[in-house]
């Protein structure tokens, strides 16, 4: 079976001395991995397209016995040079690819995670998004995207609203917390160890994160207190459900 469909370059790497494997994420299929054979030397057929984080229209085969897909042309669309100028935009890109990876993303769910993927990378183009804050808000949005976003309304222990009798309250300070497991708040009167404290300010950072998109992002400015509190639950919530966990540079399973 042929397809030509947009992509993305997640990762490059040669084998034999002509040839290429390439892994790359495709708007409709997600991520797959396709072989170009002869392609480091063919610029007919793959001019300026076989590099990392390239995005360009690809069309792919399959091998004789349909065991892997062979590339056979790719056209150009966007370099982002911007973004290859700039080595400390690169390190966050770098970040967004492997978490990208590693969530093995499958046909179906692709679009909106590819289309996800391309906003942030052109946010970060432009050059206005604060470097801190990018890969936290991607994990985040991706996963929410996925179908798990969080229950941001009422207390998942006794289902009242959660926000009512929370850090407003003067008299009882009770404090929200985040249950990670049940995916959701938990609300001052009911007790979870295991949960995360979370102010109320975070709780709304939580639920602008779901509405956003990454064009918006740059308008976020955090206290650090509320940033490492939100870095804290995202990863939590990302290791939990997505069972991912960044280690020495890179997303393990778990
Ligand atoms: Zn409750």
């Amino acid at each position: 079976m042929e397809f030509t469909e947009k992509a993305l370059v997640l990762k490059v790497g040669r084998f034999r001395e002509n040839d290429v494997w390439v892994k790359l994420f495709c708007a409709g299929r997600g991520v797959i991995t396709a072989f170009a054979f002869g392609g480091s030397r063919s610029r007919r057929r793959f001019s300026g397209c076989l590099d990392q984080l390239v995005l360009a229209s690809f069309r792919v085969g399959t091998s004789r016995r349909g065991s892997y897909n062979v590339l056979q042309e790719g056209e150009l669309l966007h370099g982002f040079p911007g973004l290859r100028a700039d080595t400390r935009k690169l390190g966050l890109v770098a970040h967004c690819l492997k978490f990208v990876e590693a969530v093995q993303v499958g046909p179906e769910g692709a679009r909106p995670v590819f289309d996800l993927l391309l906003e942030t990378l052109a946010t970060l183009e432009s050059g206005v998004v604060g470097a801190e804050m990018l890969p936290l808000l991607f994990k985040a949005k991706l996963t929410f995207e996925q179908g798990l976003a969080p229950d941001l309304a009422l207390c998942v222990r006794c289902g009242r609203p959660a926000w009512d009798h929370s850090c407003l309250d003067n008299e009882v300070p009770h404090q929200l917390a985040f249950s990670v497991e049940r995916g959701g708040l938990v609300c001052g009167f009911c007790d979870d160890v295991q949960a995360e404290p979370l102010c109320l300010g975070s709780v709304r950072v939580l639920e602008w994160i779901g509405q956003s998109r990454p064009a918006d992002w740059p308008k976020l400015a955090l206290e650090p207190g509320m940033r490492r509190e939100l870095g804290r639950v995202v990863d939590r919530f990302v290791a939990w459900h997505l069972g991912l966990r960044w280690e020495n540079g890179t997303y393990r399973k778990i």
